[in-house]
Formats: C-alpha cells, sequence, structure tokens
C-alpha cells in the first residue's frame, strides 16, 4: 500500500491498494476506485492516531494505526457583521438547514474513479486573505472553525476548476455563500467555490483543471470580494492547499 501526502490534521492523502481491495478509516467505509485508488480525508480535529482497515482480496484482512501529525490554527476575529448573520433568525436558521442539506447531498455523490489525475491548482489569482481551520469569532462569538481558503481579488477575476470533475451543485443564492458551484473529482473528493459574482458552468457539466467556472465576487456572508476555496472528502473538510502539495514522492506502508 502507498500514500501520497502527509497524514496530517486537515489533510488530503492519497492511498493506493490492491484492486478489489476495501479500505475503510476509523470504521468508515472508504471509496475505492477499481485501480485500487482511494482517497483518505483527515479532519482538524483527527487524531493523534487513525485507524486504516484493509481488506486486500484472498488476504486476511489487517489494521494499520497511522499516526495523524497535530496542527496549529489560527483565530480570526471579524467586527462590525450585521447582527442577523451572525446569529440567524428562526426563518432563516430553516434556509441555512434547507441549503446545507443540499450541499450535503451534492458531496455525498462522487463517481467512484480518480477524476484527478492531472493533479490540482490553486482556482484563483490572489492573495490568501484566510487559511483553513481559524477559528472565527463574530462581533466576539466564536463559531465554527473556518472550513476553507479565501483568496482576496477583485469582483470579476476569473475562477477556474482546481481538477478535473463533475458539477455537482451550481446554486445562485446560499446564505453564507451566495453563488456557489461544487465540483466531484471522483473517490468522494470535491472542492467547492464561494461569493462569487458569476456562474458559468451548469450542474452536470464536466470540467477541466483550469476552466473558467466562475467570477470571484462578494456574494453571500462576506465583508470584501474573494474566493472562498474549499475542499472535502465526502462530508470531512480539508484544507484545499494539501492538495497542492499532492505530488510524488509517495511513501510505502508496510
Ligand atoms: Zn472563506
Amino acid at each position: 500500500m502507498r500514500f501520497t501526502g502527509s497524514i496530517e490534521q486537515g489533510a488530503l492523502v492519497l492511498g493506493q491498494a490492491a484492486p478489489g481491495s476495501r479500505v475503510a478509516l476509523d470504521g468508515v467505509p472508504v471509496m475505492v476506485g477499481p485501480d485500487g485508488r482511494f482517497a483518505l480525508g483527515f479532519s482538524r480535529e483527527a487524531g493523534p492516531s487513525a485507524e486504516l482497515t484493509l481488506q486486500e482480496p484472498g488476504a486476511q484482512a489487517r489494521s494499520l494505526r497511522l499516526a495523524v501529525v497535530p496542527r496549529s490554527w489560527d483565530i480570526q476575529r471579524i467586527d462590525g457583521l450585521p447582527e442577523k448573520q451572525v446569529t440567524p433568525d428562526p426563518q432563516t436558521q430553516e434556509r441555512i438547514n434547507r441549503e446545507n442539506a443540499l450541499i450535503a447531498k451534492a458531496r455525498a455523490q462522487s463517481v467512484p474513479k480518480a477524476l484527478f489525475e492531472s493533479g490540482f491548482q490553486s482556482p484563483a489569482e490572489g492573495q490568501i486573505s484566510g487559511v483553513f481551520g481559524s477559528q472565527r469569532i463574530l462581533n466576539g462569538q466564536p463559531r465554527s472553525p473556518h472550513s476553507g481558503v479565501d483568496l482576496a481579488a477583485p469582483t470579476g477575476t476569473p475562477v477556474i476548476a482546481a481538477a478535473d470533475g463533475v458539477v455537482m451543485l451550481a446554486e445562485p443564492d446560499l446564505f453564507y455563500t451566495g453563488q456557489t458551484l461544487l465540483i466531484d473529482h471522483g473517490l468522494g473528493v470535491n472542492t467547492v467555490y464561494a461569493h462569487l459574482s458569476a456562474l458559468l458552468v451548469a450542474p452536470g457539466s464536466h470540467v477541466v483543471k483550469g476552466q473558467e467556472i466562475g467570477k470571484v465576487g462578494a456574494t453571500g456572508r462576506v465583508t470584501g470580494a474573494h474566493l472562498h476555496w474549499g475542499l472535502s472528502v465526502g462530508a470531512v473538510k480539508l484544507d484545499p492547499m494539501t492538495a497542492l502539495k499532492l505530488t510524488p514522492p509517495s511513501t510505502t506502508l508496510p
């Protein structure tokens, strides 16, 4: 079995097992492609160790204990947001729940093979204005950790697909994320593009790495124009920067 990527909190790690293998991470089944490839997501809170179970065809199931390298996270304070957006009223909360269900449904569907053969690239040119995992304190109230990377860029800046994939969601007006795209890259891996000012692709469209899919904007809950870029394996939110570092050489584990 081989791994590409470093096993640390918030990381996307690719694995290679014998074709026909069954894989589980901490008891949760992992999608395995026909070539034996699979993707693992280690959450912000993962560790200090994780258990990978591997059942290769014709062999006994075995279990590997993986050490998950811890990371430290920033604190990010954002003040001056409208109170309505910090503590949603019941009606808004209902809308948010509906939209979260829509996103969860889009994330739950993925083709069982890797579409990201040519790797990942940053989806926009811009300064990093927010990192993954930072704890947001909105108007003094702690909220969920930041689930992606923010790239500051003027409205209208092209947004490109980070890797080959299929558009699973193209929503014009989500409460938090405004105009939003979600792309499936196979094996459960997906990326999200939020706060856009234009959507140039529709659900079901096949996109290739580097293809323009939208424009940077300031829709949804924002304080300025930027692209929020998210990466997940299934529902596990990951640091998109870890996808950019996924280059050989890979590590072989016993
Ligand atoms: Zn963001």
